[in-house]
């Protein structure tokens, strides 16, 4: 509880989390954990990284989470009751400090007899401030194991399957002044009449999409959030802005997925003599959990054993950073965490007795899963 205080007293938005992550190194050092700082890419605000090892070989069981939170005022933590109040206690400073809770409980019990346990915290995960990029460096420099637990706010399903997803925005232009409309040149194509071609041509695709489709994840999908253009009823404008975002299935390849939408995009720009600017996003790539692993084996058990009930399979409604684990480097990846609620808004909570829990439960799962 007095982690989760000192972590969410520090404003840490998406791109800007070096205080809480220097806080965080600092509170585990004073602790006697020796703490990496791997960059990820990112030096702006280096990760964080403790490895706790039994000394002897055997799988490595990874805690996960990000400090970053959305871009909104901020809202100081306050404690009441069971809960804890404040930016970042829901999403995700809560669950990370109940993992590393189960970090202590582990080392105390002395009982990691193979294996180790490999902590890490990041910066750049809320999207579109942080593109996931920094997580994808600590991956790649190596800061992974064998398979990964997630204390993100999301525990009413085991995720089994997400789609991949990517935001998009479209700036259609033409190249002349705004001029009245009355005077405006008839050789000039209207970027409005592109605007209407560019949505139909989207829902068309929409449609050939929807034939792709999973069990779990559901349908690959284009879809549409906003258009704009216009400055009054009577100017013959110069800008027709398209925004919103594309989902596909796992195991697609992000890189195709982005050419044949930018294909498609030139196809119009083409046939409406207009020119197409394209911002496309990157968000995460696919996910899927094989339910056959050992892994999900020792989960289920665990959470069986610590709460008295049995976890569904479920979506992965939205994208987490097990994406970026399954896509990059193909391991296992579950997200748990404490019941919570607020998410992206400015009334977050997060309640200590699941904290306790799950602390419990990752405890539990780590040393089965190492000790074998
Ligand atoms: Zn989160």
């Amino acid at each position: 509880m007095r982690d989760t205080l000192a972590l969410c007293s520090i404003y840490s938005r998406t791109c800007e989390a070096k205080g809480v992550l220097d806080r965080l190194a600092e509170l585990l050092a004073v602790e006697g954990f020796s703490v990496e700082r791997p960059d990820g890419g990112y030096p702006a605000a280096p990760a964080v990284a403790v490895r706790l090892s039994s000394g002897k070989p055997g799988p490595t069981i990874q805690f996960n989470g990000h400090l970053d939170t959305v871009h909104l005022p901020f809202v100081p933590p306050q404690h009441e009751g069971d809960r804890i109040t404040g930016s970042g206690s829901c999403d995700m400073k809560g669950g990370t400090v109940a993992a590393i809770e189960a970090l202590r409980v582990v080392r105390e019990s002395g009982a990691l007899t193979k294996g180790s346990i490999l902590f890490t915290a990041h910066d750049l995960h809320e999207a579109p401030w942080g593109d996931g990029t920094q997580l994808e460096g600590l991956i790649r420099q190596g800061y992974c194991g064998d398979a990964v637990l997630i204390p993100e706010y999301l525990n009413g399903c085991i995720p089994t399957a997400g789609r991949g997803l990517a935001i998009w925005k479209l700036t259609i232009r033409r190249p002349g002044a705004p001029v009245h409309e009355v005077l405006r040149p008839q050789s000039e194509p209207s970027v409005i009449d592109a605007g209407a071609e560019m949505i139909a041509r989207l829902r068309q695709y929409g449609t050939h999409l929807a034939s792709k489709t999973d069990p779990v994840a559901g349908p690959e999908t284009v879809f549409v959030g906003q258009a704009h253009s216009g400055v009054i009823y009577n100017q013959f404008p110069q800008e027709f802005v398209l925004e919103g975002t594309r989902r596909w299935l796992p195991g697609e390849s992000r890189y195709l997925v982005e050419e044949e939408f930018r294909r498609l995009v030139q196809q119009v720009a083409d046939r409406t003599r207009t020119t197409i600017d394209i911002r496309w996003q990157l968000v995460r790539d696919g996910f899927r959990l094989d339910t056959n692993h050992r892994f999900v084996k020792i989960f289920e058990e665990n959470y069986t054993a610590t709460s008295g009930k049995t976890l569904p399979y479920g979506p992965k409604a939205f994208c987490d950073d097990c994406n970026a684990f399954w896509s990059l480097a193909d391991i296992p990846g579950i997200t748990h965490g404490p019941n919570s609620g607020g998410a992206h808004t400015m009334e977050e909570w997060v309640s200590i007795d699941d904290m306790a829990r799950v602390a419990q439960l990752y405890a539990a799962t780590a040393l089965q899963f190492c000790n074998g």
